[in-house]
């Protein structure tokens, strides 16, 4: 019985150390896209996607013309 009991104690450690490295590969990789808030309702959006108008960033074209308005 104690060859069974070794196995599991291996596959549990082999598990952890897999678990462990995944965790590790998907930690949040640096140079994460820069996030912005839409001046109008203040949804969180990358700055590449945010509508810019008179250094204000909006969701969408929409929103920059009614908090212009
Ligand atoms: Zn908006």
């Amino acid at each position: 019985m104690k060859i069974i009991f070794l196995l599991a104690a291996a596959v549990l450690i082999w598990w952890i150390v897999r678990t462990l490295r995944g965790s590790s590969v998907s930690a949040p990789k640096p140079g994460i896209k820069n996030v912005v808030s839409c001046e109008y309702c203040d949804l969180h959006i990358p700055e590449d996607e945010a509508f810019k108008q008179n250094g204000h960033s909006y969701c969408c074209r929409e929103h920059a013309q009614k908090d212009s308005n």
